[in-house]
């Protein structure tokens, strides 16, 4: 029906460009066609970020749809990683059901900033300043790309899509110079080293991310742009230089694990962003803050599991790269040396609007995945480890008696 044996000769000279991979004439001619993907695909991506991972996410970038995979989907249902952490889906009711097709709502919103429990008054007046605090309408921002790849069309195309798509962009505060965009979705990302270039930012952002903890820093930034949400990025784990940055009065946290997900010690992000997450709501104050999660989350599902383990959004990288057709050049590990090949030649509104199509496709997937949970508001997914499902206990909870099993 899509016309692959529709030419001349039928069979014998299939046109393999319009075939749709559904695979009827598998199932009909078994003893004659056999359906298999072109071999260049395996070499899309790295071992992580998978040809599938990748091809999915290309196909999101270019539809903006929700990939459907159904009955015919022949993988596995477990593994390892974020394939270890299952979603809790039974709680598909018909109120969430119909937030999906619109007729109800679900709140993708998420709150970044400070969120203190009161606020104490002292001679009339609040003894602190005002909390900031801001709203973006999906829990999903924009990383940094690697250091090379900082063109002004990459820069330009990342900016444009974080405005359009009304959330934010991490750039480092160098790349923003006289010809850059302009505007409170930009988030600066600052070192001591460019310090000149802050003074000559010439906007107000609504947040600037610091490298790392520099008290000084930190002070100064406060200082400079008081209306300003102060966020300070730290590779993962953290926990202990965490709760000292809070201490010192730090409220938002970009954390961070390379881009297969895993943190310095090698473990994986679903447990480094728990252990961070259980830090603050054991020092009891995990309400008031903000924890920002990033590395290795590469499909539409991993933004859920991760609100799930403590974070209260995520920020992309590879797949912000993928959905410009980027490739990898070897195993894209670590953020500092990394390195992809961008199309030699883009426009910035093509890469806009893939960007803009992968934000609908992942919004889309996150209100299944909250339909499907009872969930009506992302905010209260956070740390929601009650509708999370580990594979590696169930398996032990249902086999563990079994002669031969092995945990
Ligand atoms: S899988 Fe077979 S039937 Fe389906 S589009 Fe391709 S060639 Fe046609």
């Amino acid at each position: 029906m899509y016309g692959v044996f529709s030419g001349p000769v039928g069979g014998f000279a299939p046109r393999e460009h319009l075939c749709v991979g559904c695979l009827r004439c598998t199932t009909q001619y078994p003893e004659f066609v056999r359906i298999l993907p072109n071999p260049a695909r395996s070499s899309l991506g790295d071992s992580y970020f998978t040809p599938d991972r990748v091809d999915t996410v290309c196909y999101e970038a270019r539809s903006g749809k929700v990939p459907v995979k159904g009955a015919g989907y022949r993988g596995p249902f477990g593994g390892s990683g974020w394939d270890g952490l299952w979603t809790d889906m039974s709680e598909i009711v018909r109120p969430t059901r119909d937030g999906i097709h619109g007729r109800e709502f679900i709140s993708t919103v998420i709150d970044i900033g400070a969120k203190p429990w009161r606020v104490t008054i002292a001679d009339e007046q609040p003894s602190r300043r005002p909390p900031q605090l801001l709203s973006i309408p999906i829990p999903v921002l924009f990383d940094a790309p690697p250091a090379a790849l900082l063109t002004d069309t990459v820069v330009r195309t990342l900016a444009t899509a974080a405005e359009a798509t009304e959330t934010l962009v991490v750039l480092p505060v160098e790349s923003l110079g006289k010809s850059a965009p302009r505007g409170r979705h930009i988030v600066p990302l600052i070192t001591g080293a460019h310090l000149a270039a802050l003074q000559q930012l010439g906007f107000e952002p609504a947040m600037l991310e610091l490298a790392g903890w520099d008290q000084q820093l930190f002070a100064q930034v406060q200082a400079q742009f008081p209306r300003s949400i102060v966020c300070l990025r730290m590779d993962l784990p953290s926990t202990d230089a965490l709760l000292r940055a809070w201490a010192s009065g730090v409220r938002v946290f970009h954390l961070l694990a390379n881009y297969h997900g895993r943190g310095s010690d090698g473990r994986f992000a679903i447990d480094l962003f728990r252990e961070a997450h259980k830090a603050l709501v054991a020092e009891r104050c995990r309400d008031e803050g903000t924890i920002l999660g990033g590395g290795g989350i590469i499909a539409a599902e991993h933004v859920p599991k991760a609100i799930i383990c403590g974070c209260d959004g995520v920020s992309l990288d590879t797949p912000l790269l993928v959905a410009l057709q980027a490739q990898f050049a070897g195993e894209a590990v670590r953020r500092e040396t990394s390195s992809f090949k961008l199309p030699s030649r883009f426009t910035v509104d093509w890469g806009v609007m893939r960007i803009t199509n992968l934000m609908a496709s992942w919004r889309d997937q996150l209100l299944e995945v909250m339909g499907a949970m009872g969930l009506r508001e992302v905010r209260r997914m956070r740390g929601e480890m009650g509708r999370a499902m580990f594979q590696t206990d169930l398996e032990r909870e249902a086999f563990s008696e079994i002669a031969g099993y092995v945990s």
